[in-house]
């Protein structure tokens, strides 16, 4: 019998949940503990968390758990729920469409609100040329299709990806992610034709991003040779890699060249999409418009769906039946994603994310300002980052990054680390978080670093 069953009625998730923070327990509590013993007999050991509770309700800025205890949501499980965990609108667009049918398979028969949310995708991404998109049930399906997409138009078979890059734990988006432990390790051999080339770091080379395009396209053509390459596949903002702002220029040469080339650009938006950054999409903060885009967990407001969006003529490159799978858009998911892009444009989430984010950084700036451990303060929207280091130098501080995470998490608020040095901690909060509760987390996130 599951512990939910046997405890007083799991409180209603969404806006209704009390905005606070409030702690009942140690954490974990012995509810979310017995669900954990459960998890470590059932669950392979490969699935790890990072929050030791079990969650029984979500919504604005806070996560509920078994026991009683309200946390501090800044990590949007993974830049998930921007929108507001069981967000209404989601919630009954999602009981509607679960009430009519839950499947058929859009390659049996097709339905309307997976052609809604392709029509929405080519409308809010980035460009005015004509667009298509295809939908998927994750974001490492996407890009695998996107590189499909790419390979077929090309008639080329090479890929690029770059330095600190993630994209995936399927074979070949390991293939394309940078980082190997946790995510390659002892998983090879991995797809081939795949090639890696340096980023801009700013914080870490120095460089212009004019400086760090030449690097990067000098090895492609080296290394690779434009003839064989398909395409170029880039996060805007790096995610998992640690929240990387490359510098000025750097997107648009890459853009350029693979424009000159013949190479379809792929930006990954699967993280940074969906007013993350305080735009719709990262890639108009830059100034690019991408060949090909990938989207993912913002989507759907928390339900399981992905795409690929790009030009036309490009995405019409795979033959009929080439693209799909059994699952891909499925209609709940889709009908989730038609409320929860109407909701992204009619409550203008992107300026939340933008206010969002100037709290995020002028709080984290003026710890910055006091502690030399804080080595940079970086990001767009609601998508900001501390990187940690040994005072006085770059040299990466991951112990500290985890220590001050799991003293926030202890007092109650949800931080995830990132980075391919473990060494940041990044801030992702539902952009339905209530000001006042965001600065709270901020105070602990404070204390935490204060205490270590
Ligand atoms: N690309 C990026 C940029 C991501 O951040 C992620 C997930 N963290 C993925 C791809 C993979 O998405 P999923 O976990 O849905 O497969």
């Amino acid at each position: 019998m599951s512990i939910v069953e046997t405890s007083v009625a799991a409180p209603l998730g969404g806006p209704t949940l009390p905005q606070e923070r409030r702690l009942v327990t140690a954490i974990p509590g012995p509810r979310s503990q017995e669900l954990l013993d459960r998890k470590a007999v059932a669950v392979a050991a490969g699935v790890a968390h990072t929050v030791p509770v079990h969650a029984v309700a979500a919504g604005g800025g806070v996560v509920v758990d078994a026991d009683g205890n309200s946390l501090i949501d800044l990590g949007s499980g993974i830049a998930v729920v921007t929108i507001g965990n069981a967000h209404p609108a989601v919630v009954a667009a999602v009981q509607a469409q679960a009430a009519q049918f839950t499947h058929t398979c859009f390659m049996i028969s097709p339905y309307d609100s997976y052609v809604a949310v392709a029509e929405a995708l080519n409308r809010v991404t980035p460009g005015d040329h004509a667009k298509k998109s295809a939908l998927f049930n994750s974001g490492a399906e996407a890009v695998e299709n996107a590189v499909k997409i790419a390979r077929k138009h090309t008639g080329r078979q090479a890929v690029v990806a770059f330095d600190h890059g993630y994209h995936g734990r399927t074979n070949l988006t390991m293939a394309l992610t940078a980082k190997s432990m946790p995510y390659k390790s002892g998983f090879g051999p991995f797809a081939g034709e795949v090639y890696r080339a340096p980023l801009s770091y700013p914080f870490r080379d120095g460089l212009t991003g004019a400086e760090a395009a030449a690097r990067a396209i000098s090895l492609m053509e080296k290394q690779v040779g434009a003839d064989n390459l398909a395409a170029v596949i880039i996060e805007p903002i790096q995610g998992e890699g640690g929240f990387i702002v490359p510098a000025d220029g750097f997107l648009p040469a890459v853009v350029d060249w693979c424009r000159a080339n013949g190479v379809v650009f792929i930006a990954d938006e699967i993280q940074t999409g969906f007013a993350r950054t305080g735009a719709m999409f990262a890639s108009e903060l830059f100034g690019i418009v991408p060949d090909l885009i990938t989207t993912a967990k913002g989507i759907a407001g928390g339900l399981p769906l992905a795409g690929v969006t790009g030009r036309a003529e490009i995405m019409d490159a795979a033959h009929a039946g080439g693209l799909g799978g059994t699952y891909g858009g499925n209609p709940v998911a889709c009908a989730a994603a038609v409320a929860a892009i109407e909701a992204f444009e009619a409550e203008d989430l992107s300026a939340r994310a933008r206010a969002v984010g100037d709290i995020l950084v002028s709080r984290l700036s003026a710890l910055r300002a006091q502690d030399a451990r804080i080595g940079e303060v970086r990001g767009r929207g609601a998508m900001v980052a501390a990187e940690f280091v040994v005072a006085g130098t770059t040299e990466p501080d991951a112990a500290l990054a985890s220590a001050v995470a799991k003293a926030c998490i202890a007092e109650g608020v949800i931080v995830l680390t990132c980075g391919t040095y473990s060494n940041v901690i990044r801030f992702l909060p539902p952009l339905s978080i209530p000001d006042a509760l965001l600065h709270e987390g901020l105070d602990v996130v404070a204390a935490a670093l204060a205490a270590n």
